[in-house]
């Protein structure tokens, strides 16, 4: 409950009323009454505003039962560079993350089912490090690809995610690479993956493997691009269209597959999984 109030903002609450129930939409305004905004996975019951989702959440609500098998857990970041800004180290600030999130790293990988359909499932966590990718998410998701490959699994890798992660410079620009390549030897291999795009999935993972997915979907609203809009706009010198960079505009302009909203999403995967025999098929009436 207390990791939901930090996710969601709902700081402000009604006359009378306590902190502890109430949630202010983002984007409508209103208020949820935070147990109904729960049962609604999260999603605003007023405007359908997708807040965002821890990765342990997301597990939770894709895998049946929420049954996970997590892989690579005890894979830990180091400081390559010995970073420092001029207030904090990067070990410090990853302290003060991992402490404040109860995770290692802002990946999390592993195996599960979805409707009955094994998968392979790697999920980012925007609350850690803005989901940034540094060399233990592109580590891990590369395993994860490799793991795929190995057992002929298929793929699900749910982004969120500011980019690379600027405390570890050029290595985690290789990430980029390293993931890239790993998803070409899943492709040879003829496994398939299902890219999911979160809100938000920009810079260099939206320049890697967020972007090559068999099949890509996104959430409602959520906004995916690779530099920011204000970037653009200054570089540029133009003014950007309405929408522009939102899952609804991608889908409109050819370079995503599907907006689905939250609650489908296992129902439209395990869908898809059964379009990929013999893995779908072929687990699921195991
Ligand atoms: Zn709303």
């Amino acid at each position: 409950m207390d990791r939901l109030r930090r996710t969601v903002t709902g700081r402000r609450t009604p006359p009378g009323g306590s902190e502890n129930l109430w949630v202010r939409c983002l984007r409508c305004r209103e208020l949820n009454y935070v147990r109904e905004l729960e049962d609604n996975l999260k999603v605003c019951v007023k405007c359908g505003y997708h807040f965002r989702l821890s990765a342990r959440e997301r597990v939770a609500q894709l895998l049946d039962g929420g049954e996970f098998q997590e892989w690579f857990a005890d894979l830990a970041p180091a400081d390559p560079l010995r970073f420092k800004t001029a207030t904090q180290s990067y070990p410090t600030k990853l302290a003060e993350t991992q402490r404040a999130t109860g995770l290692v790293e802002a990946a999390l990988c592993g195996e599960g089912k979805i409707r009955g359909h094994r998968v392979v499932l790697a999920v980012l966590d925007f609350g850690f490090l803005g989901g940034s990718m540094g060399s233990v998410v592109g580590e891990k998701v590369t395993r994860a690809i490799e793991e795929a490959t190995r057992q002929r699994l298929p793929l699900i890798v749910v982004s969120a995610s500011g980019g690379a992660r600027m405390y570890e410079g050029a290595i985690s620009l290789m990430q980029m690479a390293k993931t890239s390549a790993a998803l070409t030897r899943l492709g040879a291999a003829g496994v398939p993956y299902f890219a999911v795009l979160t809100d938000p999935t920009t810079g260099g993972v939206t320049a890697s493997f967020a972007s090559l997915g068999d099949v890509t979907l996104a959430e409602p609203g959520a906004l995916i691009g690779f530099a920011g809009p204000r970037v653009i706009e200054q570089v540029t010198r133009q003014r950007l269209p309405p929408g522009f960079q939102t899952a609804e505009f991608l889908l409109e302009h050819g370079m995503i597959d599907m907006v689905v909203p939250r609650k489908d999403l296992p129902d439209t995967l395990a869908k898809l999984l059964s379009l990929f025999p013999p893995y779908g098929r072929h687990e699921a009436s195991r």
